[in-house]
């Protein structure tokens, strides 16, 4: 997805690979295994460093966990990296049984400057969300843009993607699907953040 888009992609598990990249993709998997081995791997200062100094970063299921500020349903002992002023909640939709997949109405995904304010209305676009055991978005800061809701089926009306500043999140996973333009949004971010 991010070289459809014109990034070069290298995978980042360790700090000096983390040094090495201008924007981190947190993809979906699991944010408890995804806690363990950042702590395993000393990832947790460096990521939240390099976030703090601004490097764009996009998450997605798991992942906007890892960038949330604060979760629900966490398991005991659960961190994250933080950074966006959220609170998500863990396997919001249900089970995993309960995964499904419609039409997102995405606020911005076919703008042409990844970089506009929170301010910006953006424009609207639709694409196929795919939730698989997904967090949702409970309450977010006035610093957060939300760029996404459900729109029918479950969960009609939470929030379950959001930009603030050069982060952003999404409940569901683009990266399952063949359409690559919010890692396109995110790419533009990163470019615009040189
Ligand atoms: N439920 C998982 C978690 O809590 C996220 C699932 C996913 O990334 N598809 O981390």
């Amino acid at each position: 997805m991010l070289e459809a888009s014109g990034a070069r992609a290298v995978p980042v598990r360790r700090p000096a690979e983390l040094d090495a990249v201008e924007g981190l993709v947190i993809p979906g998997g699991e944010s408890t295994a995804m806690w363990k081995l950042a702590s395993a791997f000393d990832l947790f200062e460096p990521v939240r460093k390099r976030i703090a100094d601004g490097m764009p970063a996009y998450g997605s299921c798991a992942g906007m966990i890892m960038l949330a500020d604060r979760v629900l349903d966490a398991v005991p002992g659960q961190e994250t990296f933080g950074g966006i002023a959220m609170t998500v909640r863990r396997n919001a939709f249900g089970r995993q049984i309960d995964s499904f997949e419609g039409p997102i109405a995405f606020d911005g995904l076919d703008g042409e400057d990844g970089a506009e304010d929170a301010d910006s209305a953006g424009t609207a676009g639709t694409l196929h969300g795919v939730f698989i055991r997904a967090p949702w978005v409970e309450e977010v800061g006035p610093a957060v843009r939300v760029t996404a809701r459900v729109t029918a089926g479950p969960g009609t009306g939470r929030i379950v993607a959001v930009r603030q500043g050069a982060l952003m999140a999404t409940s569901f996973h683009p990266e399952l699907t063949r359409d690559p333009r919010v890692h396109g949004l995110f790419v533009r971010l990163v470019r615009a953040a040189r």
